[in-house]
């Protein structure tokens, strides 16, 4: 992390690749830890709340410059020092920015047995933190019933497309809104009753046709949460997950008809997945990942190859380049 951006991250500038460091994997000292080659790091949105100035303070901890970023990521253990992990295991958790990493404390990790041969980088996406995120959420605040229509946004990342499945498999009728024909597309492939391009078409009119709407999955704010509040039941459940149309401006949030959740009676749900996590994770990994490999649930995904291409993939998260979880292939195994 090399530089504070004002508005989206410029890669080269906000971030750099920097090759100098090198380590002796056949002789470096790991002091009881283990040796880790990494293969695939996830890129979320949140990383770009993680590249601000230390004095402003958020719910997750910001990069400090000069140092790797870190997120989340699978990697293998070369060799290994502590008896919880031995050479050939598979780790999800916690990594830096980097190509090999020593660790210390295997109790941050979870230990793949991957059972159900899916590619790892499926770990950091729909089977890792985003479909976790969808999963305990929906669970947690839905509360769906026969009839309900739910507004999902942001429907071919990650998150999205997972809630637009959940939603389906619950028996509503889902409304899905994505930035192009193609994420479109797609949305409609994996049960979307109606899908639009926000971009082409005004989501305000969309809800006004096919609302009002019982759920409403935020992903991106601004705009888009004005016409949910607008087109909401009485009652509906507004499941605020993200903002991301103001993660790159300095301006203000900009909502303006927020008395309906009074006059509505809005039961408005804001989350960070950490905090609901215990109550699912182990039915998340028992159940809900078998219906990833068995088919049931799909998803699409933006490999970017290359730990030097990890600011390009950054900014195509940010700008909506992405077409599904974009994850960095750092290398194979
Ligand atoms: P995605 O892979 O879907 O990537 C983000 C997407 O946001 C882009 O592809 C783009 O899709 C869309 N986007 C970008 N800019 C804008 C804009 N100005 N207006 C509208 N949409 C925009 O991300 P994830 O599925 O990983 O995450 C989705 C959301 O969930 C994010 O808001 C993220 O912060 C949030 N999140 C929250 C968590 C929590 O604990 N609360 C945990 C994990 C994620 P498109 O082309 O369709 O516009």
């Amino acid at each position: 992390f090399n530089e504070v951006p004002e508005g989206f991250p410029v890669p080269g500038k906000t971030t750099i690749y920097d090759a100098s460091q090198t380590i002796d994997l056949d002789n470096a000292d790991l002091q009881g830890g283990f040796l880790v080659k990494v293969l695939v790091l996830s890129i979320d949105p949140y990383m770009r709340g993680r590249m601000r100035h230390p004095e402003k303070k958020s719910y997750s901890p910001p990069f400090t410059i000069g140092e790797p970023l870190a997120n989340f990521g699978v990697g293998v253990v070369l060799r290994s020092e502590n008896p919880a992990v031995k050479p050939g295991d598979h780790l999800y958790g916690f990594y830096p920015f980097v190509q090999y990493t020593i660790q210390q404390n295997a109790q941050a990790f979870r230990v793949l047995d991957n059972k159900e041969n899916l590619p790892w980088s499926a770990y950091i996406g729909v089977c890792g933190m985003p479909g976790e995120t969808a999963y305990y959420a929906w669970k947690e605040y839905a509360a769906p019933k026969k009839g309900d229509v739910v507004f999902v946004t942001t429907a071919a990342g990650p998150v999205g497309a997972t809630v637009v499945q959940l939603a389906k498999a619950d028996g509503l009728k889902v409304i899905a809104s994505a930035g192009s024909d193609e994420k479109v597309a797609f949305a409609s492939s994996i049960g979307a009753d109606v899908a639009f391009n926000y971009k082409t078409t005004p989501t305000r009119k969309v809800l006004e046709k096919e609302g009002p709407i019982n759920i409403y999955w935020d992903n991106v704010g601004g705009e888009t949460l004005e016409a949910a509040l607008d087109n909401a039941e009485k009652g509906a459940r507004f499941i605020e997950c993200g903002m991301i149309s103001n993660y790159n401006t300095q301006k203000p949030y900009g909502v303006t008809n927020l008395m309906k959740i009074v006059a509505q009676e809005l039961h408005i749900h804001g989350f960070i997945v950490g905090s609901i996590r215990d109550k699912y994770v182990d039915e998340f990994y028992s159940k809900f990942v078998q219906r990833v490999a068995s088919g049931e649930i799909k998803y699409k995904e933006h490999l970017v190859r290359g730990l030097e291409n990890a600011g390009e993939a950054i900014l195509d998260v940010q700008s909506g380049k992405n077409f599904g979880k974009c994850v960095v292939v750092v290398a194979d195994e």
